[in-house]
């Protein structure tokens, strides 16, 4: 697998991703997604929908503000105890998280540490002129809270009944101590949650079945399964509110992380937000004839952690006759591009024949156009950005109306009707 700096590298050349305010410096923990990232990000985002939205019948999409309600905060606990605990170094005066120490000591020069203090993460703005404790609200550390707090409108306007999930992805911010491995820990980042609610007695069953899904989701995607492991928290690990979590971990360049994480929540959200808010958010369940709470399963998977996973597994280094040819075998959907259309030359016989091509499948996709330095050199910019397919436009295309499509991962060459190109690239993108 390929290491953390050849992949900040390419992402930095070829525009996946940029240090943000990169001409002041940068600024610690916040990145931003270039032409091809944004393409990449986006890609991921939908696979995701589509898979938990789109093809599913027990779940809905929601798009909740990111600055809620303070009164939230406090209901589900955020205010209270979103905290890590921090240190200073009294010699270097590096900060750090209790977690990261070194034997008690300072990870970054080996000196004595501050005790210990609580650093909420929540990053605070104010609502309105007068920058008072009334005026105080958060950006929110998760989406979570805004699926909550909409149980009921979703739950009533998409008439569900239960089991049922509410779905959202969107930004969230986490003052972390210490971001860092590249978009692995931001400031910044996205989230892609579900909460699914269950009868109290389902909620088990779901939870293995959401862990199932995840798995599958990040293979089907092209993450080799052997780079994937699952992490069941003992119960002296779990949270107070949880019932049972298990993180999905990457094999990333750094060791095994979390990329996602699954947590059986038992009616705690719902509990806290009924009884902070006086409103009654219990669901009447016609079958049993009965008012309860349900209960909560969350499969919570960050974005650009996931980019990053994605973008080391599919960085593939090969030899070939001009030393070594550097692939990303991104799965199709995920491509930032899925075809580039390569004119064997610039003369002007060609360009209006190619830039037509490109024309007509842009309506389809996004697609690329280079015509720049030779065919071998074009081929290789597009592996290095994981271009399913390239298209060959050459002189004999004037006279019998055919291209060449070339696969990026078996790079072999099969020539088409440029009327059957679309049908052709439809099949072989299974998009
Ligand atoms: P960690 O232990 O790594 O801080 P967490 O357990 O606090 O993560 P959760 O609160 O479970 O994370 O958030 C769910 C998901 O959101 C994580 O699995 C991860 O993919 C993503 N995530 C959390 N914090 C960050 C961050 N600072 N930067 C990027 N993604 C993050």
């Amino acid at each position: 697998m390929a290491d953390l700096e050849t992949i900040v590298n390419l992402c930095k050349r070829r525009g996946f991703v940029f240090p943000s305010s990169e001409i002041y410096g940068g600024f610690g923990g916040f990145w931003d997604y270039g032409p091809l990232g944004v393409e990449l990000k986006r890609n991921v985002k939908d696979a995701w929908w589509r898979a938990i939205v789109q093809r599913r019948d027990d779940v809905v999409g929601l798009d909740s503000s990111i600055i809620m309600s303070p009164r939230a905060w406090h209901a589900s606990g955020h205010v209270e105890t979103f905290t890590d605990p921090l240190v200073d170094c009294k010699q270097c005066r590096k900060r750090s998280r209790s977690d990261e120490l070194n034997a008690g000591r300072c990870p970054f020069c080996g000196g004595e540490v501050t005790a210990e203090r609580r650093f909420n993460l929540m990053f605070k703005t104010f609502i309105g002129p007068v920058e008072d404790e009334a005026s105080v609200a958060y950006l929110r550390p998760e989406t979570a809270a805004g699926i909550f707090v909409n149980f009921r409108n979703a739950q009533a306007t998409a008439r569900k009944k239960l089991p049922f999930g509410i779905a959202q992805i969107g930004k969230t911010f986490r003052n972390e101590i210490t971001p860092g491995k590249f978009i692995f820990r931001d400031r910044e980042f996205e989230q892609m949650e579900v909460e699914y609610f269950t009868r109290p007695e389902q909620s088990e069953t779901a939870y293995r079945q959401w862990i199932q899904d995840r798995v599958d989701w990040y293979v089907g995607l092209g993450i080799r399964r052997e780079h994937l492991s699952l992490y069941e928290q003992p119960t002296e690990e779990l949270a107070h509110y949880s019932r049972g979590t298990t993180d999905i971990l990457y094999a990333f360049p750094f060791g095994e992380s979390e990329l996602e994480g699954i947590a059986m929540r038992g009616d705690f959200d719902l509990g806290r937000h009924q009884a902070a808010s006086g409103e009654d958010l219990s669901y009447f369940d016609d079958e049993a004839n009965e008012r309860y709470l349900p209960h909560v399963v969350e499969p919570s998977a960050g974005v650009d952690r996931s980019v990053l996973a994605f973008l080391l597994d599919a960085y593939h280094e090969e030899p070939d006759k001009e030393g070594t040819r550097v692939v990303l075998k991104f799965h199709p959907a995920l491509a930032p591009f899925k075809v580039a259309i390569l004119p064997l030359s610039r003369k002007e016989t060609l360009t209006p024949l190619a830039k037509g091509i490109w024309a007509d499948l842009r309506r389809h996709w996004m697609v690329a156009y280079d015509d720049a330095q030779s065919i071998g050199r074009r081929y290789r910019r597009q592996d290095e950005i994981g271009t399913p397919f390239c298209v060959t436009v050459d002189f004999d295309s004037l006279q019998d109306n055919c291209v060449t499509i070339r696969d990026r991962d078996a790079m072999t060459q099969v020539r088409v009707a440029i009327s059957d190109l679309v049908p052709a690239l439809r099949e072989k993108l299974d998009m």
